[in-house]
């Protein structure tokens, strides 16, 4: 009789010479354990089981996907800018950036603020029809 056994390792890269830790019963398991340990892959081994030997062995690498709540954390910054009066401000908040253009649009009839969000990698890019989105 022959069954399958499964069962998930964290580990820090596909190469031989590879940290690998578990094993864990489920993928969510060894899947949080290598966001803990900042691995980026899972490893699945599946073993085929006849009479209590193993007769194969399969591994499946499986790359994670960056945790999305790790890249909400990094701040952004905002810059609102008036494309007709030059004024401008900075913003972590993008309601803030929002507030800010509300108040100078409403304060300074036909002027128009546009804005740019700051990355590191990118510098400034600006946010094209931000203000049509939030209408
Ligand atoms: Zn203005």
């Amino acid at each position: 009789m022959i069954y399958k056994e499964t069962f998930w390792m964290a580990c820090d890269s596909t190469e031989q010479l590879r940290a690998e830790h578990g094993p864990f019963q489920t993928r969510a398991e060894a899947e949080r354990q290598a966001r803990k340990l900042g691995f980026s892959y899972l490893l699945r081994y599946e073993h085929l089981i006849e009479n209590q030997d193993i007769r194969e062995v399969r591994c499946i690498f499986i790359e994670l996907q960056p945790n999305p709540s790790t890249r909400a954390k990094i701040p952004r910054r905002l810059h609102t800018r008036c494309a007709t009066c030059g004024a401008s401000c900075a913003h972590t908040q993008a309601w803030r950036a929002e507030v800010w253009a509300d108040i100078h649009e409403f304060e300074h009839s036909r002027h128009r603020v546009r804005l740019f969000e700051q990355t590191r990698a990118d510098g400034l890019k600006e946010i094209a029809g931000w203000r049509d989105a939030c209408a």
